[in-house]
C-alpha cells in the first residue's frame, strides 16, 4: 500500500482546491470503506450516521478489515493504527466544520438525501465540497437542493471500497472545474483509478450492471433456472467472479431496487422494469447480505439459496 500523506502543494499548484480532512455521511458498508480508504491515504475523517450503534459497527468492521490487510502484508500494523486514530465519530453535523469536503454515502432515497444537505449545509465552510456517492441518482437534481450546486459532485465508489480499483466521477450541469479537479486528485491520492460519466440515471457501471442482476431475478422468478443455476451459469458461463443473484444480496436488494427504479423512472423505457420477485424480496426486509437474507441465508454454512 502507498499510503500518501503530502499531496497538497501539489494540488495547490494545479488551482483546485486542497482536500486535507475529509466527513462522511453514512457508516454503512460504503461509508465504512470510503472512510477506511480516506484514514489510510492520511487523510483525518469524520464519519456521521443518524444510529450510534451503527458507527460503533463501522469501527469494528474498519478494523477487521485493516487487520487482514496487515496479515496480508499490504500494509504494516503501524499504518493501521495511524490509520483507525484519523477517524472520529459523530452523530452531531456540527463536527463537518473544518472539512474541506463532505462524501454522503447515506442510503440510496432521494428524500433521506436532500433532508441532510439540507441539515448538513449550514455547518459547513463555504468553500467545502459535497459529494454524493449515490449509485444512480441525478447529481443536478441533488446539487440544486443544496446552497452550492458548484461544488457539488457525484463521487462513486465501488463496493467493496478497500478492494476495488475504480471511482466514476460525475459531473452535474452546476459543478466548477476547481471542484472536478479536486476530486480527480482526491481519487489519485486514494490509489483510485477514475473515469468520468456524464450525468444520467444509474452513470455507467450501474447502467449495465443492475439491468443485468434485475434480469437475472427475472430468470429465477420465470423458472429459467435455480438460483445456484443461474449463478453458476453466469460464473462458469461468463466467466463472473461472481453470480448475479449473489452479487445482488452483496449490494444490497434495496439498493438494486432502487437502482432500477431510478433506471425506470429516469429513462422511461420499460425494460428497467423492477422485477416482481426483486420488490417483494425488499418488502420482507430480504436485503441480502446485510439482513443476513436475500437468495441465500447467510445463517447457514455455506449459504443456502433461499428458493
Ligand atoms: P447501507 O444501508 O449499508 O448504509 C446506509 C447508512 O446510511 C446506514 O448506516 C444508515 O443508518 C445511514 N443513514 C440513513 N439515513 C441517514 C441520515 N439521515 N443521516 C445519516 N446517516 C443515515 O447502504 P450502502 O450500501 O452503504 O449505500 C450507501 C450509498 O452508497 C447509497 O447511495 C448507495 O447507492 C451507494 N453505493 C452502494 C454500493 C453497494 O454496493 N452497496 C456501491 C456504490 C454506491
Amino acid at each position: 500500500m502507498n499510503v500518501t500523506t503530502g499531496a497538497g502543494q501539489a494540488d495547490e499548484m494545479l488551482g483546485s482546491p486542497v482536500i486535507a480532512k475529509v466527513g462522511v455521511i453514512g457508516a454503512g458498508q460504503m461509508g465504512n470503506g470510503i472512510s477506511h480508504v480516506c484514514a489510510l491515504a492520511g487523510l483525518p475523517v469524520v464519519l456521521l450516521d443518524v444510529k450510534a450503534d451503527a458507527l460503533a459497527r463501522a469501527m469494528a468492521t474498519m478494523d477487521r478489515n485493516l487487520e487482514r490487510q496487515v496479515a496480508r502484508t499490504v500494509i504494516s500494523a503501524e499504518d493501521k493504527a495511524a490509520a483507525l486514530a484519523r477517524i472520529t465519530t459523530s452523530t452531531d453535523y456540527a463536527a463537518f466544520g473544518d472539512c474541506d469536503m463532505v462524501i454522503e454515502a447515506a442510503t440510496e432515497k432521494e428524500d433521506v438525501k436532500r433532508l441532510i444537505y439540507k441539515a448538513l449545509t449550514p455547518h459547513l465552510r463555504p468553500s467545502c465540497i459535497v459529494a454524493s456517492n449515490t449509485s444512480s441518482i441525478s447529481i443536478t437534481r441533488l446539487g440544486a437542493s443544496t446552497d452550492r450546486p458548484e461544488k457539488f459532485i457525484g463521487m462513486h465508489f465501488m463496493n467493496p471500497v478497500p478492494v476495488m480499483k475504480l471511482v466514476e466521477i460525475i459531473r452535474g450541469i452546476a459543478t466548477d472545474e476547481p471542484t472536478f479537479q479536486a476530486v480527480q486528485v482526491l481519487a489519485r491520492r486514494l490509489n483510485k483509478t477514475s473515469t468520468v460519466s456524464e450525468d444520467f440515471p444509474a452513470f455507467i457501471v450501474n447502467r449495465i450492471l443492475v439491468p443485468m442482476i434485475n434480469e437475472a431475478v427475472y430468470a429465477l422468478y420465470e423458472g429459467v433456472g435455480s438460483v445456484v443455476g443461474i449463478d453458476t451459469a453466469m460464473k462458469l458461463g461468463a466467466n463472473h467472479p461472481m453470480g448475479p443473484l449473489e452479487l445482488g444480496d452483496f449490494i444490497g436488494l434495496d439498493t438494486c431496487l432502487s437502482i432500477m427504479q431510478v433506471l425506470h423512472e429516469g429513462l422511461a423505457d420499460s425494460k428497467y422494469r423492477p422485477c416482481p420477485l426483486l420488490v417483494k424480496y425488499v418488502e420482507a426486509g430480504w436485503l441480502g447480505r446485510k439482513t443476513g437474507r436475500g437468495f441465500y441465508d447467510y445463517s447457514q454454512t455455506p449459504p443456502r439459496p433461499t428458493r
